[in-house]
């Protein structure tokens, strides 16, 4: 068996930097980073990812969802995969690494690993679409994999008004086989993801790398209240302002889901008739609540319903909640969790023998994995914990110990393996 490469390897680290500036190259934006699915920038992201790859020993692939995949040459076919990776898209005005990091990192252990006697296949991936930037519906290339892709898809548009089967089309893919990515649990044992933290509980603890325990449940709502439009020479006491209520229930959110700990935002309102000189008659907000569990996500929407009701009632307004989006959180598997925590004690980087563990806020390609293999997550502090944002930043050293963690965990779960 292999031993895990230790020390921090700086050449491997400023590798894995250097290609993400040129991956940053690939944009759509003249000032900025943007690469959406299915562009020629995701062309060239994934023409760059598959040299990378082979280069790493890899037998390189585009998959028929348009994910850039790679498989340890030499394995056998009839072996089940360990896959690493992440997503290789961005959001507008993007950092170099959400989602870069974890495929680059991916390559660089594929690399390392090359000639290790392991029981099993190594296989990295390299996702088309995770942000959902493009067509407005997330975790595309992932959810592809995993076999949950929706043929109406095909018919979701762009802000161009593209389609997303003529976008196919155009790349180069058949919009009729997106449905071939699909792996099944056979073939996959297991799903590892690098990712930068994107939040400072990291940074706050002076730690370079930690455990993830659960992707947050995640709720989106819209609430809207109703009340009467009237000029604005109404004297108060026969006002009903729809926006006075949203106003008081949006600053009650934040007042309850500070005290429940969980995340809310509330990121969208809509006003009518949006005028300077007339009493707002309706108000309608986005609410997006995460926590850590579903059950703390509900408990808190609760608390926060009461409130609402109670704003509604004290304002003679209507009130109405719709839902949008409801996600369960997805709880990282134990063994993949043991992996990674041992990997991260391999680095033997200051406190790395009692690993930090932290559930993620955002979301991530491992919650659509999770539907045909374990998942397990390795965040890496970012500066700041600036995301989505060109400030985005990592430190060399950092990226160092997570490969080598990465390298650790495979090889923790090469020495346990047991095929079935
Ligand atoms: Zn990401």
């Amino acid at each position: 068996m292999a031993e895990p490469r230790i020390g921090g390897d700086m050449t491997a680290a400023e590798r894995v930097l250097d290609r993400a500036d040129e991956l940053a190259s690939h944009s759509d934006l003249p000032d900025g980073i943007e690469r959406v699915y299915l562009s020629p920038q995701h062309r060239a992201a994934n023409d760059l990812a598959a040299r990378w790859m082979r280069e790493a020993g890899l037998v390189a692939w585009e998959d028929a969802a348009g994910n850039q995949c790679g498989r340890r040459a030499g394995a056998g076919d009839q072996l089940p995969a360990v896959l690493l990776g992440s997503h290789l898209d961005t959001v507008p005005g993007a950092g170099r690494y959400d989602g870069i990091l974890g495929v680059l990192v991916a390559i660089e252990v594929a690399a390392r690993l090359r000639d290790a006697e392991l029981p099993f296949a190594l296989e990295v991936v390299a996702f088309g679409d995770e942000e959902g930037t493009r067509f407005g519906t997330t975790l595309l290339g992932s959810r592809a994999l995993a076999g949950t892709w929706q043929p109406e898809w095909g018919g979701l548009t762009d802000a161009d008004g593209i389609r997303l089967a003529d976008a196919a089309t155009a790349f180069g893919l058949d919009p009729a086989r997106f449905g071939d990515a699909a792996r099944t649990p056979e073939e996959l044992l297991a799903y590892l993801e690098v990712h930068i933290e994107q939040g400072p509980r990291l940074e706050d603890a002076d730690r370079a790398l930690g455990v993830v325990t659960a992707i947050a449940a995640a709720e989106r709502r819209v609430i809207t209240y109703t009340g009467e439009s009237r000029h604005c020479a109404t004297p108060w006491d026969l006002r009903h302002d729809a926006l006075l209520g949203a106003s008081e229930a949006i600053l009650a959110i934040e007042r309850v889901a500070r005290a429940h700990g969980s995340y809310a935002t509330v990121g969208r309102i809509h006003v009518e008739p949006d005028a300077v000189n007339v009493i707002p008659g309706v108000a309608a907000f986005s609410l997006d609540l995460r926590d850590e569990t579903a059950t703390g996500r509900d408990s808190t929407w609760e608390r926060i319903l009461h409130e609402l009701e109670a704003i509604a009632v004290q304002r003679g307004l209507d009130l109405d909640v719709s839902s949008t989006h409801l996600a369960p959180e997805v709880v990282c598997a134990p063994e993949l969790r043991a992996a990674f925590a041992s990997g991260i004690a391999a680095t033997n980087d200051r406190g790395s023998d009692e690993p930090m563990e932290l559930f993620s806020v955002a979301g991530h390609d491992a919650m659509a994995v999770a539907a045909v293999a374990p998942v397990g997550m390795l965040f890496v502090r970012c500066r700041g914990g600036i995301s989505h944002h060109a400030d985005e930043s990592v430190r060399a050293d950092d990226v160092a110990l997570a490969i080598d963690a990465l390298e650790a965990a495979v090889l923790q779960l090469a020495a346990e393996y047991q095929p079935s």
